[in-house]
């Protein structure tokens, strides 16, 4: 069954990193864009009526600029059209700033499940230089009213190798992000996107990035503090309490199918992948008037997809199962790949069991390279 994610385009301010579809103010466009949504899930639904769904995930942006109300519309319009499994995961991303207790009680009244806070980091210098709208107070207060509003599912999200960040200060980040027991982590490198102020101010030599030494030593204490708080390493990038993975990710991460709406959303069913118009005016105006927002559509070839799902399953831990592959594509790893494989198994990149290909640590300290190698 398929998951569904919802991008919701808007943020309270324009962070200098980011690259992801999203707008700050057009508050005049919000109504109209939940109207939108709804209309498009319509039209989906009828395409798709194999649902009920899995997961359903309100990514951005910043899906809790909108009010509860409006949040609690666009979800439970979902579950009626779709369906929801008894046991679907429903979950939200939020930024501190933008949640309450009424809010929070009202999402959870709605379905949602699970929480993932934007804190990005514990040090208000760091927030500022960010440009993050919030404090590191705002973010342990946020991640308390979730607890309060009956959350048990609660994901912070936190950034390392950011301009001016330490070791140091990474592990005060980290064993604050730690103290507050969320269920879940999901830490990711600073990456410096083309396009971004960020951009243009590393162009410059005005960016203070950490060295590689650094970030090695904040990759080390990230392996050191999460373990010790039984926070297992399931993927490149995120850390869960067992059981509280987050099954929307593991589906991308599978390469498995998935719905989407909304501007700057992307749908993969049946190996084509669609990605929808990322203007958010532009969005309501064509759903309004009944015209298509898919703006990109690529349909790859059963070899490039079966290369596609194990890349993306190297991300995981586990690693990519080879009896998935050889029911869903026919082919098996050593066939396909044959003397490139063996050249990074000896290099002690990849490991090849019965059941799995998966990255050692050595590979995952090398991941880019070697997924490089492997599309
Ligand atoms: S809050 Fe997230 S989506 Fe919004 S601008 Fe900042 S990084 Fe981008």
């Amino acid at each position: 069954m398929p998951s569904l994610y919802i991008h919701i385009p808007f943020c309270l301010s324009k962070c200098p990193y980011c690259s992801f579809v999203s707008h700050a103010g057009m508050n005049e466009l919000h109504q109209r864009y939940v109207n939108a949504l709804l209309r498009e899930a319509k039209e989906l639904c009828r395409n798709h009526p194999d649902a009920p769904l899995t997961t359903l995930f309100l990514g951005g942006g910043t899906p809790t600029i909108f009010s509860g109300e409006a949040l609690a519309t666009i979800i439970t319009g979902c579950a009626g059209l779709f369906g929801l499994e008894h046991d679907a995961e429903i979950s939200i991303e939020a930024n501190p700033r933008t949640i309450d207790a009424a809010k929070l009680l009202l999402l959870r009244a709605s379905g949602v499940n699970r929480l993932s806070i934007g804190v990005q980091s514990f040090q208000d210098q760091e927030l500022r230089l960010l440009g993050r709208p919030h404090s590191a107070e705002d973010a342990a207060h946020a991640l308390r009213l979730a607890k309060d509003a009956g959350f048990t599912n609660i994901s912070l999200d936190l950034m390392y190798g950011l301009p001016g960040q330490t070791p140091d200060s990474w592990r005060n980040t980290l064993e604050r992000a730690i103290s507050l027991e969320p269920t879940h982590l999901s830490l990711y490198e600073l990456t410096i996107e083309q396009g971004t102020p960020y951009y243009q101010q590393q162009e410059q030599g005005l960016l203070q990035l950490p060295d590689d030494e650094a970030v090695a030593d904040m990759d080390q204490l990230t392996a050191t503090l999460c373990r010790e708080a039984g926070l297992v390493h399931y993927e490149i990038s995120n850390y869960a309490r067992p059981g509280f993975e987050c099954r929307h990710n593991i589906n991308y991460w599978q390469n498995g199918p998935y719905l989407a709406l909304g501007a700057g959303a992307v749908a993969c069913m049946n190996g084509c992948r669609r990605q929808k118009i990322n203007d958010p005016l532009r969005y309501c105006e064509r759903i309004e008037s009944g015209q298509s927002v898919i703006m990109e559509e690529e349909c790859l070839e059963p070899a490039a997809s079966f290369r596609e799902t194990v890349v993306m399953g190297l991300r995981m831990l586990c690693g990519v199962s080879r009896e998935n592959l050889q029911s869903r594509y026919g082919l098996d790893v050593e066939g396909y790949y044959e003397e490139t494989l063996v050249r990074l198994i000896n290099q002690g990149m990849l490991e090849l069991t019965a059941r799995h290909l998966r990255l050692t640590a050595r590979g995952r300290m090398f991941a880019n390279q070697v997924m490089a190698e492997l599309v």
